[in-house]
């Protein structure tokens, strides 16, 4: 408990408290994300001044806290700070006024929504999942999402199917009928007058059927 006694306060001369307070005061949420959790005591330094019976504290409080980086989720300790606590109590002469919940309020608005290891910490790759601080990888990530080799089948074919843009229709009907020129020679001429009949054999290995017909119908 953080109190104090109005009637230790002399007349203009302010009345110094410093101490450490346990951080289970804070409970803070065992659920919280990113978690939470005191690494450490609330380190408080506080200056009380009555005015009439009024009673005036300004000061600092700080705790450290256990969570991760939002960035590369590594375990963090960080120190939460309050510089500028300011409280005002009224008609508190000759009473003890306990400022544990004043000063946990303060340290609770001060901890932020997410935290960093660092200003410039690198994070994940997005690609293999190796933390960028710690070690490197040779992934592309400017490309996180590799393009489809040609050559070969990509569980992206199928995202491609679905056709929500109609030049990309265009390029992927291209690209196929050229993979297979022997057997859809034929087909293609008709290709682009009837769109609906011509996708049906590319996309024997889609499993969206209902949007390659719609986007055919729409077409015409
Ligand atoms: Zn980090
Ligand atoms: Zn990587």
């Amino acid at each position: 408990m953080i109190i104090i006694n109005t009637s230790h306060i002399l007349p203009d001369t302010p009345y110094l408290l410093d101490g450490t307070e346990s951080s289970d005061v804070l409970e803070l949420p065992a659920d919280a994300d990113p978690p939470l959790a005191p690494a450490g005591d609330i380190t408080y330094r506080l200056s009380a001044v009555m005015a009439g019976a009024d009673l005036v504290v300004t000061g600092s409080a700080s705790v450290p806290l256990a969570t991760v980086c939002a960035r590369c989720l590594d375990d963090i300790r960080v120190p939460i700070a309050v510089k500028n606590i300011c409280l005002h109590f009224e008609k508190v002469r000759d009473l003890e006024v306990d400022l544990t919940d004043d000063v946990r309020e303060e340290l609770l608005l001060a901890i932020p929504s997410c935290f960093y290891c660092s200003p410039d910490c690198k994070g994940i790759c997005p690609v293999c999942g190796t933390n960028l601080n710690h070690a490197s990888c040779s992934c592309d990530r400017d490309r996180a999402e590799p393009e489809p080799d040609p050559a070969a089948p990509s569980p992206w074919d199928q995202l491609d199917a679905l056709n929500f843009a109609p030049e990309k229709t265009a390029r992927k009907q291209a690209k196929t009928t050229a993979k297979t020129p022997a057997k859809k020679t034929s087909e293609t001429p008709a290709k682009k007058k009837t769109p609906a009949t011509a996708e049906k054999p590319a996309k024997k290995k889609t499993s969206a059927p209902a949007s390659g017909k719609s986007g055919g119908r729409g077409k015409k």
